[in-house]
């Protein structure tokens, strides 16, 4: 069997790390780089100033550079109401789909016992704060059509349900145990639109 160079296994390792990329993918991802120096280069520079200078909005969770990310500084957006999301990932993709024009709050995770995932991983305490405040009128919760997202939907309500807020819940249209990630931007913008009241 063929030995590399342990440089080289150290980079396919860490390539490695991604989810859904094997080790077969992860060495061809390698001797792409090997051989486009000025791709390696390029991706040396922006990898350090993502894990340098990219932090998560302390409102909301999403990324930013510096303080409170676009979104929470947007003036034209509906402040009042709030969409829960699980990652930065389903963030981007209700954004893509145009339909939603309040502000977020990312978790960070869902609830998981399976892989021991508590209620200590979210990141809920903007929201309870919000609540506190009584600057909410909405929360529309976008958690995952699956077991966990659901778990986790229950648990935002619980916390949220002896406030005076309304709680929707995002309509889907698409079977359970899809994630958000896989959904097209018709069928995502059409469940915001259409949520109900969870
Ligand atoms: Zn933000």
């Amino acid at each position: 069997m063929i030995r590399f160079p342990e440089k080289f296994n150290n980079l396919v390792d860490a390539l490695s790390g991604f989810s859904g990329v094997g080790k077969r993918t992860a060495t061809k991802m390698a001797l792409h780089l090997f051989k486009n120096h000025d791709l390696a280069v390029n991706l040396e520079l922006a990898i350090k100033e993502v894990a340098n200078s990219i932090k998560s909005c302390p409102f909301c969770g999403n990324m930013t550079e510096a303080g409170l990310c676009n979104i929470c500084l947007d003036d034209k957006r509906d402040k009042r109401l709030f969409c829960i999301v699980e990652t930065v990932d389903d963030l981007i993709n209700i954004e893509n789909s145009d339909s939603f024009r309040g502000i977020y709050l990312v978790l960070g995770d869902h609830l998981s016992p399976l892989e021991g995932i508590g209620t200590d991983k979210l990141f809920v305490e903007p929201m309870l704060e919000k609540l506190r405040r009584n600057l909410i009128d909405e929360i529309l919760i976008a958690t995952n059509p699956d077991t966990n997202g659901e778990n986790t939907a229950l648990y935002i309500k619980e916390l949220a349900k002896s406030y005076n807020v309304k709680i929707t819940r995002i309509a889907y249209g698409i079977p359970f145990g899809v994630s958000l990630g896989y959904i097209d931007k018709t069928t995502l913008g059409k469940a915001i639109v259409g949520r109900s009241q969870f």
